[in-house]
């Protein structure tokens, strides 16, 4: 306890909350500590992510502890990774069950992108079942078509990455079903509950019914208006805060 104390001194953490989990010291604590799928540690190795970052040292733990969290830690700080591997942990222990788990929402295609392609790589090679690989989308405009004209199952899919309008539109059609997300992470939450988003974020929110639902927002600045968000949706929640809150 005394060395985690250290280590959150080290890189000036400020984590708040109930019955926090002490901070992870190194990926390895991960497979020790929670029993952590050991491809994906190696996954990690291999895309030479040899040492966690601040904020995945803080996050991770409460993330697989099922916590509610706002993270807020500066541009390349190495957010997406705290945020995807926890969630790929996740959706592996939920075994082969088919259908939907996870959802990302980022605020623009370029920052969707970059996200699928960071979850195909610390993905690779997992299988679920017998040959069941770990289903992953973007959710691109011809995605969105074959889901609508039913090209596609829309249980195929356990992780989709996606804007919010374009997500919010196949839910319109009845075309993806979000009832069974487990876990729902907004990237850049600052931008997605911004004046612009915030209705579309919200819809978002509404449209994930699953009672347990775990919802996690990261950002480089933390608007007055975000914790309200915060308070008013969260459960329990944990605030991190690595550095300042403005950036
Ligand atoms: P943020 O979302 O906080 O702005 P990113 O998640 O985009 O930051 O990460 C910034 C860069 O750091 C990326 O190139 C990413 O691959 C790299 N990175 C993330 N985690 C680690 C790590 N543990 N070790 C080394 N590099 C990392
Ligand atoms: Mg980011």
């Amino acid at each position: 306890a005394h060395d985690a104390v250290l280590l959150r001194k080290s890189y000036k953490g400020n984590v708040t909350g109930q019955d926090l989990p002490l901070p992870i010291g190194s990926f390895e604590d991960l497979i020790t500590r929670f029993q952590f799928d050991k491809r994906l540690l190696s996954n990690l190795i291999e895309s030479h992510f040899t040492e966690p970052t601040p904020i995945q040292c803080e996050a991770i733990p409460l993330a697989l502890e099922g916590r509610d969290v706002l993270a807020c830690a500066p541009t390349g700080s190495g957010k997406t990774v705290a945020f995807i591997l926890p969630l790929l942990q996740q959706i592996i222990s939920l075994g082969d069950k088919e259908g939907l788990k996870g959802l990302i929402i980022s605020p623009t295609k370029e920052l969707a992108n970059q996200i699928f392609v960071e979850c195909s790589k610390l993905s690779h090679k997992i299988y679920l079942a017998r040959k069941r690989p770990l289903n992953i989308a973007l959710l691109s405009k011809s995605l969105s078509a074959k889901l609508r004209n039913k090209v596609i199952s829309d249980k195929k899919y356990d992780l989709i990455i996606s804007t919010p309008l374009r997500l919010i539109d196949v839910v319109k059609n009845e075309a993806l079903d979000l009832s069974d997300v487990k876990h729902l992470i907004f990237d850049e939450a600052d931008k997605l509950f911004d004046s612009t988003f915030v209705e579309q974020a919200d819809s978002i929110l509404a449209s994930c019914q699953d009672s347990q639902l775990r919802k996690s927002m990261f950002s480089a600045t933390v608007p007055s208006s975000l914790e309200e968000v915060v308070n008013s949706i969260m459960l329990d929640p944990v605030r991190i805060i690595i550095g300042h809150k403005e950036a």
